[in-house]
């Protein structure tokens, strides 16, 4: 099985065929480890070489643990190497939904879990001296039409409330920054910014291999045992440990376990050619703060250090049975294309280099999902980050490193809650398509009014 995940290529008409299967930041590593064979053992196996996985992995080693990592691909091959490469805070999480489910102090550690994943990141970059084009601009939550203005501002109040540090720019306040005319108002979060994710996980990557931590590529675990001594089984080895940490997000419901707890979502990306100086120069831009929408599937618009455009979400997929297909989705990269006309005018006709697609996990609840199970609770699972992975699953990685080493982190203790059970399919899939068709119509009933103001 794992294989065909380097090898097989999928075609797709979309913008010239410029879909890249493995996202548009990281490629094979040159020095690709060697698939599991036989038997071995440590002290903890991670399954899943994302910024869970690696991190986790890392701060083990770093406590004197011996750690074995499985990987179905390569590191960063799911979604740490195909996001947007936002280091965000609190900005943009769900805290209306937050406050409700878990009240307010809960909801202010949850809150509190974010902001400190941006720092403990920008810490790990320094320390293990990972150059990932990091702009620590903030981020900005930019407003397209006067009507989004109320929904942001009320956000705000209840981040606020919870200890979400934000603050309101009006009008004159974006343009004062320049930040392209279509972007009419935002809450600016100043912690944070963009950074490239695949220089940041392929530098985990090496961080890991250098600590002593054996990572095993192209090996997908296929099962895993129940007790006090865990054995995960590939398709040629086995790896046994008393501990299992199961940091593969996403994918994990096709493993048997959180099915009824996280919902995979399929996020798209489309970036364009390198703008030439005179386009960037038009577009005014100077702090290339990361911009996303208060729409209700945001919209996230960025330049890269490459002097790329890159934008994501806009719509979100829901496959069958939670499954997570390496496919394009050329709606969505047509409707992220088209959008660069309307947000970007001066950009107008400028073409495309890359799009691409990968997955994210989200609870009912939208709350990340942090947990133990089995006979022995030996088996650690994290999930459910959303769109907010890049810093919060870094720190889950450290959280769950002290878990195991005895120390329950309050940051940790603040994420245990009761996750809503999903549906069953095919009422999931019926759920969610209409929830997302919702969401689609509303979000595109703004857009028509930015398009038409007096219609
Ligand atoms: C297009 C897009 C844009 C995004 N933008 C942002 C953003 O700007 N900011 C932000 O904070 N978040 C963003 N996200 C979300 C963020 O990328 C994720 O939350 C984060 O990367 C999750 O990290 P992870 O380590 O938990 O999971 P992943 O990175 O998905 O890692 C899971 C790993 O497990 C491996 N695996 C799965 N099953 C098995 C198995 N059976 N055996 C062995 N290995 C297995 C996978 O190959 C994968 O490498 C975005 C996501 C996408 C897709």
């Amino acid at each position: 099985m794992s294989m065909t995940y380097l090898s097989r290529e999928l075609e797709s008409h979309f913008a010239g065929g410029h879909f890249r299967r493995l996202g548009g930041w990281v490629e094979t590593p040159a020095d690709l480890q060697p698939e599991l064979e036989g038997d071995v053992s440590a002290d903890v196996i991670v399954i899943g070489a994302g910024f869970a996985g690696l991190s986790t992995a890392l701060e083990l080693t770093a406590l004197g643990a011996t750690v074995v990592v499985l990987e179905q691909a390569f590191a960063g091959f799911g979604a740490s190497g195909r996001n947007a490469g936002y280091l965000g805070g609190s900005i943009g999480i769900e805290f209306e939904l937050f406050l409700k489910r878990v009240g307010k102090e809960k909801a202010q550690n949850i809150v509190r879990f974010y902001d400190e994943a941006v720092a403990y990141v920008e810490g790990r970059l320094r320390e293990l001296g990972i150059d990932c084009d990091y702009n620590a601009s903030g981020i900005i939550r930019a407003g397209i039409h006067p009507s989004q203005k109320k929904r942001l501002r009320k956000s705000m109040a209840v981040g606020h409330e919870l200890g979400s540090p934000t603050e309101f720019l009006d009008q004159a306040q974006m343009r004062a920054r320049g930040i392209p005319p279509a972007f009419l108002f935002g809450c600016l979060q100043r912690h944070g910014g963009t950074l490239d994710p695949g220089k940041y996980v392929m530098g985990l990557r090496r961080g890991a291999l250098q600590a002593g931590v054996r990572l095993y590529e192209n090996t997908t675990l296929e099962s895993y045992s129940d007790g006090p001594t865990i054995t995960c089984r590939t398709p040629r080895g086995r790896a046994s440990a008393p501990i299992v940490v199961l940091a593969t997000n996403a994918f994990t419901p096709q493993l048997g376990l959180l099915r009824d707890k996280v919902v995979p979502f399929r996020v798209s990306a489309v970036e364009t050619e390198p703008l030439t100086p005179q386009q960037l120069a038009s577009l005014g831009w100077a702090g290339r703060e990361g911009l996303t929408t208060p729409h209700l599937v945001m919209e996230s618009h960025r330049l890269t250090a490459r002097n790329t455009l890159l934008m994501t979400t806009k719509r979100l997929g829901y496959a069958y049975g939670s499954k997570t297909p390496n496919i394009p989705d050329e709606v969505t990269y047509r409707a992220l294309q088209d959008n660069l006309g309307v947000r970007f005018p001066m950009l107008r006709g400028v073409g495309i280099q890359a799009c691409w697609s990968g997955y994210v996990s989200m609870a009912y609840d939208a709350l990340p999902v942090v947990g133990e199970t089995g006979s022995h609770h030996n088996i650690l699972y994290t999930a459910g980050c959303s769109g907010h992975g890049v810093a919060s699953q870094s720190l889950v990685g450290h959280l769950l490193a002290e878990r195991i080493g005895g120390i329950e982190h309050p940051l940790l203790a603040a994420l245990r809650h009761k996750t809503p059970k999903t549906l069953p399919e095919p009422l999931q899939w019926c759920a969610v398509n209409v929830a997302l068709g919702g969401a689609h119509l509303l979000d595109e009933y703004t857009n028509r009014k930015v398009a038409r103001p007096h219609a």
